[in-house]
């Protein structure tokens, strides 16, 4: 096959819809995909201008247009449009248009549909995340304007309920913005992680440390088998993760109850180290269990409508443990809930790869 023949081929057949339009900017070729595109067969494509397959608005491209006395007729153009195929379905496409020699503009089209709904999931979280933050802002609105017109009617007791009430809502706003920080970094993949090997044994020590304040009604314990290796991980994302865990173990539990944080062998993979978090609260429906780590996802349970939560933090954590090369799992029955993460073992090869690493 010659040089021509192949070029031909792989116009003929590649994926991106191509049209090549004469120097009177008129059709005279398509190839497979532009044809499908359009729902059109190509030779019912050819001699038409653009403008009768391209919806434009009346100052649209002059290519698209075939506008061949513009006084702007660009070399190189990209614009996005919509086409009305042959079956009356509007499709968003992005042209590219490219003159090349004897004044022959070759036309590509993408097509924006993957994009258009990356759109449309960006503009629920902007509406999502201006609800969150209008709701507590209303209450501080209210109580503040309360106090500003009526404080001096209001006892010593009714002034230090409603400074309470500003400041909670302050505190769960402070909450919001972290955890959106947070999304927003992990979102755009920019992974500071140090990795290092991590002793879960005194590591777990830590957690509970810091995490008593919180649990003075409930009981913490440790469960970690004798001489688990440690495991390979960052110990910043680590202490965020097991926090947000035995936080929710703690929150959607009732007092007196029992949290045990568990580590073993992975039993399948003993590359593996498995973390569990168990609590004896109030349980997830199996409907919702995969629910949970998605944005903004709060269960309505009895403790759910008592509890301040900004439903950011399981999909954070899961965020966190995924960046590690991780899993997180969980499981739930009427009496209570078990969080499950795996965590690769700091294996000899694992460190020695990571001084290559920082000698590089
Ligand atoms: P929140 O800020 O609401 O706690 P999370 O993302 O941490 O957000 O959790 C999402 C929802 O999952 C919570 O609102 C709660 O209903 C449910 N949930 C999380 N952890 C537990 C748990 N240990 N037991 C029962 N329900 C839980």
């Amino acid at each position: 096959m010659n040089n021509q023949n192949i070029y031909k081929n792989i116009y003929e057949n590649i994926a991106t819809p191509i049209i090549i339009c004469d120097s009177e900017l008129k059709i005279m070729l398509a190839n497979n995909a532009a044809s499908e595109l359009f729902n059109e067969k190509k030779e019912n494509l050819l001699g038409k201008i653009l403008s009768d397959l391209i919806l434009l608005p009346q100052e649209g491209c002059p290519i698209c247009k075939g506008n061949i006395n513009s006084k702007f007729l660009p070399e190189d153009y990209e614009h996005t449009a919509e086409i009305k195929n042959n079956n009356n379905e509007i499709i968003s496409v992005s042209v590219k248009h490219k003159l090349i020699e004897d004044n022959i503009y070759i036309c590509q089209f993408i097509l924006l549909n993957d994009c258009s709904k990356l759109n449309q999931a960006h503009i629920d979280f902007v509406s999502t995340v201006s609800h969150e933050l209008r709701t507590p802002l209303t209450s501080i609105k209210g109580f503040a304007d309360t106090l500003l017109s009526a404080g001096d009617r209001l006892d010593k007791e009714q002034q230090k309920r409603f400074i309470t009430i500003i400041k909670t809502q302050i505190d769960r706003l402070t909450r919001l913005v972290e955890d959106l920080l947070t999304v927003s970094r992990l979102e755009a993949k920019k992974d500071n992680s140090i990795y290092k090997a991590i002793n879960l044994n005194d590591f777990v020590d830590i957690i509970i440390q810091t995490i008593s304040p919180k649990a003075e009604e409930h009981y913490i314990y440790k469960n970690i088998i004798p001489n688990l290796p440690p495991i390979w991980a960052d110990s910043d994302k680590l202490e965020q993760i097991l926090t947000n865990l035995v936080d929710n173990a703690i929150k959607y539990s009732p007092k007196q109850t029992q949290v045990t944080i568990t580590a073993n062998y992975e039993p399948e993979n003993p590359d593996y180290i498995q973390i569990k978090i168990i609590d004896q609260g109030v349980g997830i429906k199996e409907e919702h269990l995969t629910k949970i780590f998605t944005k903004f996802s709060r269960l309505d349970n009895p403790l759910t409508r008592q509890i301040d939560g900004t439903g950011l933090g399981l999909y954070i954590t899961k965020s966190l443990v995924e960046s590690m090369n991780g899993i997180i799992s969980v499981q739930s029955d009427g009496s209570g809930s078990t969080f499950i993460i795996k965590l690769p073992v700091a294996t000899p090869e694992l460190q020695i790869s990571k001084k290559f690493s920082e000698k590089d």
